[in-house]
């Protein structure tokens, strides 16, 4: 009794190309307003850490 050969299950695919963070736009940094004083005056902006995608620069969510 010859044995018919089962189909192998379909891998589910994962898409590989990453989907860039909407908040950084896949720079993994932001934008951040540094205040100093007591008056909270704006001196200017430094790059700052996404914290949406951790500073990968992807879409957690995708
Ligand atoms: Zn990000």
């Amino acid at each position: 009794m010859a044995r018919k050969t089962t189909a192998r299950p379909a891998a589910k695919t994962v898409p590989a190309e990453p989907v860039a963070c909407p908040v950084c736009k896949g720079s993994g940094q932001v934008a951040v307003t540094v205040r100093v004083g007591r008056r909270r005056r704006p001196v200017g902006q430094q790059d700052g850490f996404c914290l949406n995608c951790f500073g990968s620069g992807t879409d957690p969510d995708a």
